[in-house]
């Protein structure tokens, strides 16, 4: 199967048991933490793990690598302190992805509260351009993931336009794409059930972000109702959202270059092989 279909695991042991396990539950891509998302402690990849990692990715044909940033950052914070921190953490953040081969670091672009919007975007961009300078991404497949988010107040991201906005000024200063999230796009209001729904927020998706520059779905049905602006992810399938709208992304030729992964409540193991199984019997 060339399509990519994968889910969230942990790294217990080591990033490289992330990829064997992957490959253990069928997946062909795989989302980790790179480190612990609550701790602010810089840390380096370790380089026996980074080789390891690259062969058996190899091995398996697991790709795309998607890290996901730690849930500190927050590039556009009002408080100089954790803007600061969440600048170094960002660049540690990058500098793991570069060292493990990782191709997308997938970014929430976070919380203006106590600023305006125009400020937030400004001070997220800033932010962001800061933390990669002086890397070598150049020679690289990797991109930074803007991923868009449930629409909360304060929180940026929470539209196609938004997530264009920061994109665009960042485009010629860092490698940035976009990462959508399903359960966010429903919860922010946008319609994914409906078959017209479904089109015109594609064409929508189309004419802001460009659907080239999206990388990766985020496939999670949701706990909460359209437009809730709530974030809480729930099974494929089991959610308000139903089969239908992983169905027609899974099949949609404009999406053939994308990544899907599932970030959706694991209460046992086995539950990642169970988001797998249904993302891939929903390929037509
Ligand atoms: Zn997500
Ligand atoms: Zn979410």
């Amino acid at each position: 199967m060339t399509k990519r279909i994968g889910v969230h695991l942990g790294t217990t042991g080591g990033v490289s048991n992330s990829i064997e396990r992957a490959h253990e539950i069928g997946a062909n891509t795989l989302q980790i933490f790179s480190a612990s998302p609550r701790m602010w402690r810089i840390t380096k990849a370790d380089p026996k793990q980074a080789v390891r990692t690259r062969e058996l990715r190899a091995n398996f044909d697991v790709g795309p690598l998607v890290i996901h940033t730690s849930y500190l950052v927050n590039v556009c914070s009002q408080s100089e302190e954790v803007r600061e921190k969440s600048v170094a953490a960002f660049r540690g953040e990058i500098e793991r992805a570069l060292a493990l081969g990782g191709e997308y670091l997938v970014l929430h672009p976070g919380s203006w509260r106590g600023l305006t919007r125009e400020e937030g975007l400004k001070l997220a961009a800033d932010s962001i351009e800061r933390a990669i300078d002086g890397l070598p991404w150049q020679s690289t497949p990797f991109h930074i993931l803007i991923e868009n988010t449930a629409g909360a107040e304060f929180s940026l991201g929470g539209s196609f336009e938004q997530v264009a906005e920061l994109v665009s000024r960042l485009k010629s200063h860092a490698p940035v794409a976009v990462c959508l999230d399903t359960c966010h796009t429903h919860v922010a209001g946008y319609d994914l059930v409906s078959a017209e729904g479904y089109e015109q927020t594609i064409k929508l998706a189309a004419s802001t972000i460009g659907l080239e520059t999206v990388r990766v779905w985020h496939m999670n049905d949701a706990k909460a109702a359209r437009g809730s602006k709530l974030d809480r992810h729930e099974q494929i399938g089991k959610g308000t959202m139903g089969l239908e709208p992983f169905r027609r992304l899974l099949n949609d030729s404009r999406f053939a270059h994308c990544a899907f992964v599932a970030e959706t409540p694991v209460e046992e193991p086995a539950d990642e092989l169970r988001s797998v199984q249904v993302l891939q019997s929903l390929v037509q």
